[in-house]
């Protein structure tokens, strides 16, 4: 273990790499991407699309040439891939190199590129649809999207879900409607799950299909949120008797809950944990200069214990959300089940985040709030974190059954 971070040394050396790239090539770009937020029908320019893993949207926009270059650096280092198998292609480093990257990929506002595969797709695929789908995403030629919720499932995806699919011959034909799903019209393929089997809904009735983007029957409509309100990234995607392929399901017919649950344990809710932290460092050493250089009745307000104690309660929150995500994501390398400590993390990074970058932002007081500055885009994205993914009270919920049925270690 390396002293400074306590982790393994390639993770400690990738973990220096991508901070020095995100502080030389992506936190320079700052002011000129925030300056252009995404407008309607804009051409897409070579930004990262689909899900973004824990980005409700993308917030800004750059040249090509600036995208490209970013892509360039990312993908030269090897940090592209680094958290890929490595009978993949990539560098291994599992899912605490995922969570290290992510980290720092989110001290800035400008995402440092990383392969948008769905990890959940290794393993999972057939032959074919890792030739055809699964490579591509990992070198980011295509782009996914990932369709769970629904106008009446949210909170109760499995017992709620009306989307079904049907047998007819070597092809199941879909119809229903998503909702709220990140990046879909702009997404090369759709992971859409759908009731195969109206008795078993999440117990062996949910099937996973993969839809390639166009196909007939599939249409999108925008939905515009608070996070982005200049373009709408979120959509319905309506299905209205689509004809897909037995070869385009993925994994096994009735299995589709559980791929979403590993979707969601790994890329929503431990990912979630990096992007909270990437945050909140970055913005707590922003307003640990701030307040050092902004002087009121004689005195700069870092003098102020007021100030000091909303210092330290972010210092607090990052510390502990650290070890949390950490420890769950050592575990989940080593092979444990870790739905229950990945719910604490998404809880943490939402809850905790959010409490911490609105303290943030008072101390920062009027200019913290400037759309110029990454802090109120922040303040919007760990707000979100506490809906995106499960809802704050859906992860107490996970844990609280989890509690009462004598299924966690609390005792130490
Ligand atoms: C910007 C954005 C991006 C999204 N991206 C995607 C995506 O890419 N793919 C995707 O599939 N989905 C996506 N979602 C959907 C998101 O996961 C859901 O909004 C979220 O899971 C909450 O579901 P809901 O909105 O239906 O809330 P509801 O289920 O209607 O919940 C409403 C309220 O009731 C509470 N509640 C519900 N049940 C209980 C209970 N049993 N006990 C206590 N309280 C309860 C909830 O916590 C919440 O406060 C996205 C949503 C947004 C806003």
């Amino acid at each position: 273990m390396t002293p400074d971070t306590g982790l393994p040394p390639a993770l400690d050396a990738l973990k220096s790499t991508v901070r020095q790239i995100v502080r030389d090539e992506c936190i320079p770009l700052e002011p000129e991407y925030l300056a252009h937020p995404p407008q309607e029908g804009e051409p897409e320019n070579g930004a990262p699309r689909g899900v973004l893993e824990t980005v409700p949207g993308v917030l800004g926009t750059l040249s090509e040439n600036q995208w490209g270059r970013l892509n360039n650096v990312s993908k030269q280092t090897g940090i592209y891939t680094s958290f890929v198998p490595e009978e993949y292609g990539g560098g291994g480093m599992g899912a605490l190199g995922h969570l290290v990257l992510e980290e720092e990929v989110h001290r800035s506002i400008v995402h440092l590129p990383t392969s948008p595969v769905p990890m959940f797709m290794i393993g999972a695929c057939t032959p074919e649809q890792e030739q055809k789908y699964l490579y591509p995403a990992i070198d980011g030629d295509l782009y996914y999207s990932f369709g769970q919720t629904e106008p009446q499932a949210g909170s109760d995806p499995g017992g709620m879900m009306q989307t079904r699919a049907v047998r007819d011959g070597d092809d199941w034909i879909l119809n229903g409607t998503k909702m709220f799903i990140s990046g879909a019209a702009s997404a090369d393929f759709l992971l859409v799950q759908a009731v195969t089997d109206p008795d078993k809904r999440q117990r062996g009735g949910i099937t996973m299909f993969i839809i390639d983007n166009p196909t007939p029957g599939v249409t999108f409509e925008p939905i515009r949120v608070w996070v982005v309100p200049t373009k709408a990234q979120q959509h319905y995607i309506h299905l209205d008797n689509v004809r897909v392929p037995q070869t385009q399901v993925l994994g096994e017919v009735g299995e589709g809950f559980n791929l979403g649950q590993q979707w969601l344990v790994h890329h929503d809710r431990l990912l979630r944990g990096a992007m909270a932290l990437g945050i909140l460092t970055r913005a707590l050493q922003m307003a640990i200069d701030w307040s050092q250089e902004r002087v009121t009745y004689g005195r700069p307000i870092a003098d102020r214990q007021a100030i000091q104690w909303m210092l330290t309660d972010v210092y607090m929150d990052i510390v502990a959300l650290r070890s949390v995500a950490r420890e769950t994501a050592a575990r989940a390398d080593a092979g444990e089940d870790v739905r229950v400590e990945a719910s604490m993390v998404k809880y943490a990074a939402g809850e905790w985040g959010w409490r911490s970058i609105d303290k943030i932002m008072q101390i920062f007081g009027g200019v913290g709030e400037t759309l110029d500055m990454p802090i109120p885009h922040w303040y919007h994205m760990l707000r979100h974190a506490r809906i995106g993914g499960g809802t704050s009270e859906i992860h107490k919920f996970v844990m609280a059954r989890a509690l009462l049925g004598g299924r966690v270690n609390f005792q130490g």
